[in-house]
């Protein structure tokens, strides 16, 4: 039974980038040979890290793991004892076959490989971000060959066992006293040739197309936010099953609103005399007009909260609140009949009109004597 990766590392399946990379180094490090030297059980668990590693490290193939557990990877993993190259050339080179541990180490690669996950940035304008949205967009994509279903065989020709290797993908070669595998070039490690290559693909089974898709957006989305459409991206290769097509979001600024999160911010001037006097005043949102009570006596920078007129949760439950802020504004380019007005406004008025400056005022008395 395989070890579950995570579990390897002491991690959880939430963990960052960050935590996977400094949980492996401790790992690795206590259980490294040559701290250990000759303790079989520290070096497999070694093996066993270094492998988790590769993949949680590696943000495909942790998703591929996420996905379908270990099953994403028995392809590129042992099949015995003896067809390990981690073993074999950690024999050879020592304990640097980081790299070989996962198909890099020559073996021969026939089993089926999922295609390539696309990534598509996509530019969105912040209402369509907000409601979601429905839109084409046309990616270059690797697509299975139609003419020979992938095989990459001319129509009535098949693939034949490469005599070279006898089919094993790889070949040994002597160089003094180690024996080297290394991928058989006439198959280039496939373990089969072509006779008839396709026509259309050139023998690798795909070709390239540009295909047009709908995305749909969910509401709630926002810059930074992934949208993943299964089975999108590239064609497989021999049977494997398509990669997905990851669609990363960008949102527009808008002139009014700005969004933290499901809320919304935007501030609203309202003449002095309202501020003064209380009344009603139209503020934008983002589903259209509302109305706005403001209390009389309200100060500048004083924030109304509209519940519900945010953005909706990209979750799928909920919405976010508008904040209102003020701001008073105070009236300018005034005739001679509009500043008469105020200076008896003026004239009429006492302390209590202006209850913040007279507090200043106590509480200052001593600069100004
Ligand atoms: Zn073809
Ligand atoms: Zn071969």
């Amino acid at each position: 039974m395989a070890k579950d990766f995570y579990e390897l590392l002491g991690v959880d399946r939430s963990a960052s980038a960050e935590d996977i990379k400094k949980a492996y180094r401790k790992q690795a490090l206590k259980h490294h040979p040559d701290r250990n030297p000759g303790d079989q059980e520290a070096e497999g668990k070694f093996k066993e890290i270094c492998g988790a590693y590769e993949v949680l490290s590696d943000e495909r193939k942790r998703r591929q793991y996420d996905q379908y557990g270990h099953d994403a990877f028995t392809r590129t993993r042992s099949t015995g004892p003896t067809g390990d190259p981690f073993d074999i050339f950690s024999q050879v080179f020592g304990s640097n076959a980081f790299d070989s541990f996962f198909g890099g180490g020559g073996r021969a690669r026939q089993g089926p490989e999922q295609g390539a996950s696309l990534r598509y940035d996509l530019q969105l304008e912040f209402e369509e971000a907000v409601f979601g949205v429905e839109r084409d967009i046309t990616i270059p994509r690797a697509e299975s060959c139609d003419r020979c279903q992938g095989s990459g065989c001319e129509p009535g020709s098949s693939r034949r066992t490469c005599s070279h290797c006898r089919g094993a993908g790889q070949v040994t070669m002597a160089q003094g006293f180690f024996s080297i595998s290394q991928p058989c070039p006439h198959c280039r490690g496939q373990g089969e040739t072509i006779d008839s290559p396709c026509h259309d693909c050139k023998g690798g089974g795909r070709v390239q197309r540009r295909k047009r898709i709908v995305v749909s957006i969910p509401p709630g989305v926002d810059t930074g936010m992934r949208v993943r459409v299964g089975g999108e991206g590239e064609a497989g290769t021999r049977g494997g099953p398509p990669g997905d097509l990851i669609v990363v979001i960008h949102v527009r600024e808008h002139e009014i609103f700005k969004r933290e999160a499901d809320d919304l911010y935007c501030e609203v001037p309202v003449p002095f005399h309202i501020a003064a006097l209380g009344g009603k005043v139209r503020v934008p949102t983002i589903s259209g007009p509302a109305d706005l009570t403001v209390p009389a006596g309200t100060q500048s920078g004083k924030v109304f909260r509209l519940r519900d007129k945010g953005v909706p949760s990209a979750r799928g439950h909920g919405r976010g609140d508008q904040h209102v802020s003020i701001a008073v504004e105070v009236p300018t380019n005034l005739s001679a009949a509009q500043k008469q007005k105020l200076r008896e406004f003026a004239e009429v008025c006492d302390d209590g009109v202006f209850p913040l400056l007279h507090r200043f005022l106590e509480r200052t008395r001593k600069f100004f004597e």
